[in-house]
């Protein structure tokens, strides 16, 4: 199981959870070097997250996991909240088809996702994973970062040195405490009990992920994903967890739900408080935050897992980039500018539903009950709060910029699937027609960083309309789409699509000289 210690890599993860896996998994398809260290001698057995979105099942796509997605989840569709009396507050609706080409709303079991993800680091090449291994120190010097792990049970303690050190650590992060890094805490905390079961045969819920507004006991009653159910019971005023998180206390509060030992077994029960907080910094030099290390989110919009996935989406391709240019400084420092401000917004959205739910008091409850019943349309849905963009970075300011792309099913020859298996992952020029723009050098720039071209009605089918439909809808021929799916910039005519390609050209090449201003101000 244990991999021996390379002498030198391109990155050192620390932690093997979910996003420690995917950062390695997506430098790895870039053919990088990389030595996974966790603690623990082995996977980590219980549920946690039970909900990923689309922009995540395109990572974990991208993470070679496509084609293990159907089997480890189930898609959701609605997520309704009501009050005690079961008059609905909020009611979403999510798509089994949504813009990343996966269901926007998808239920599962975090271990099973897990084993998948440290299968595939296991037997990627260029990939290590050494288990029962704690970092213990980490440091960087001119060319390079370094850590020293102490093996479990003690012993001899080594040094092991890549030419990047990631966090990925969780939330109580040794990085994050090394680099001396504050938190922002937005003081938002509650604490539940977290309840997963098995059901012994399959049951409909209806609706199936619901959340309980009743100020006698706020619960949550979700998939867990296949087979699988989760409830979350929130500790009221003058209870403590040590009381609720009991196995009889946790059969007492699903017995009003008819599910005990008879038809269910109890995959565990756990006390659990959750924060709205994140690092005020993201990296130092060569050293990195990624996944809870970095940011830690109410459940309620089930982003914890997600976030994590998208900051190592948005590391992986600049790190990669970086080890090819090792000047590209300012590059890295955008890992900053986009992806905390993203986080943070996103953590405010959770809090907000999480001050919707988290009342155990009558009064206050009948009073947002008046004001967000008569809200819900009857038999509709409320708005999903939308996915905020990157607002400061790599990328332009034209139509759509630093919002998500999309993904689409389309034939190219004999190949017919989502755009990122049928023509690969990368920087993808999107363009409707084939504008014959990228000649000669340019275009040979545009191959050496992994870009491609991607002609919709000419050399690849867009099966469904929908590359064609956006096109239409946001009054622009091309798409430079980032490797993280963030839109770079769009061109309105064929003829701007070289200055576009141009224009990342300078962008990237400036950020090997100047400093960050130069990159996220000045090229925009
Ligand atoms: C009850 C609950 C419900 C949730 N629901 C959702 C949801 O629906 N959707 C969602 O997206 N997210 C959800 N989350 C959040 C999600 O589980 C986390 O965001 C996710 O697990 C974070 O992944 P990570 O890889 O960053 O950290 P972790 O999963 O915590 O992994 C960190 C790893 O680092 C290792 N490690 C720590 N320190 C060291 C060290 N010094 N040396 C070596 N190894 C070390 C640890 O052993 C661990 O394996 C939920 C969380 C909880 C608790």
């Amino acid at each position: 199981m244990s991999a021996t210690v390379p002498d030198r890599v391109d990155a050192v993860v620390v932690g093997a959870g979910p996003v420690g896996c995917a950062l390695a998994l997506l430098l790895g398809a870039r053919g990088r070097s990389v030595l996974v260290v966790e603690r623990h001698v082995g996977p980590y057995p219980l549920p946690r997250a039970v909900h990923f979105d689309d922009e995540a099942a395109r990572i974990l796509q991208a993470c070679s996991l496509g084609p293990d997605l159907p089997g480890l989840s189930e898609p959701a569709t609605t997520y309704e909240w009501r009050n005690g009396d079961g008059v609905p507050l909020l009611r979403f609706e999510t798509s089994t088809e949504g813009r990343q080409g996966w269901p926007s709303a998808n239920m599962f079991n975090q271990p099973d996702l897990e084993a998948r993800l440290l299968d595939r680091v296991e037997t990627t090449e260029g990939l290590s994973l050494l288990w029962g291994h704690t970092v213990v120190d980490a440091g960087q010097h001119g060319d390079g970062a370094w850590v020293e792990i102490e093996p479990a049970g003690g012993g001899t303690r080594q040094r092991v040195s890549g030419s990047y050190v990631v966090g990925c650590d969780g939330a109580n992060s040794t990085i994050r405490d090394l680099l001396g890094v504050d938190l922002d805490d937005r003081g938002f905390y509650f604490d539940w009990l977290v309840v997963d079961v098995a059901l012994h045969e399959p049951r409909v819920f209806d609706p199936p992920n619901l959340q309980v507004c009743d100020p006698s006991r706020p619960t949550t009653v979700v998939s867990g994903g296949p087979g699988r159910r989760r409830w979350e019971f929130m500790c009221l005023p003058g209870e403590t967890l040590e009381t609720l998180d009991e196995q009889a206390a946790a059969w007492a509060f699903l017995e009003p739900w008819d599910v005990h030992p008879s038809n269910a077994t109890m995959v565990r029960h756990a006390g659990y408080r959750f924060r709205a907080r994140w690092a005020t910094r993201w990296h130092d030099g060569r050293i990195f935050l990624a996944g809870d290390a970095a940011h830690q989110t109410p459940p309620f919009a089930g982003q914890g897992m997600c976030a994590g996935l998208r900051d190592a989406a948005n590391l992986a391709w600049k790190l990669d980039y970086a080890l090819g240019h090792p000047h590209a400084t300012a590059l890295l420092d955008t890992y900053d500018n986009e992806r905390i401000p993203q986080a943070a917004a996103v953590i405010e959205v959770a809090t907000e539903l999480g001050r919707v739910i988290c009342i155990p008091d009558e009064e206050e409850a009948r009073a947002r009950d008046d004001q967000m019943a008569p809200l819900v349309p009857p038999g509709g849905s409320t708005p999903a709060p939308p996915m905020p963009a990157i607002s400061d970075g790599i990328l332009t300011d034209s139509a759509g910029a630093g919002e998500l792309f999309i993904q689409a099913t389309v034939r190219v020859g004999d190949a017919v699937g989502r755009l990122d298996d049928v023509v690969g992952a990368g920087w993808h020029l999107v363009t409707s027609g084939d504008p014959r723009e990228l000649d000669g050098e340019l275009a040979t720039w545009f191959e050496s960083v992994g870009g491609r071209s991607v002609a919709i009605g000419t050399t690849v089918e867009d099966i469904e309309g929908r590359y064609g439909q956006w096109f239409v809808d946001h009054g622009v021929t091309a798409v430079l789409e980032r490797p993280d799916f963030a839109i770079y910039g769009t061109a309105a005519t064929h003829g701007e699509v070289g200055a576009l390609v141009s224009r990342l050209r300078n962008q990237l090449e400036a950020s090997q000289d100047a400093g960050c201003s130069a990159i996220a101000g000045h090229l925009l």
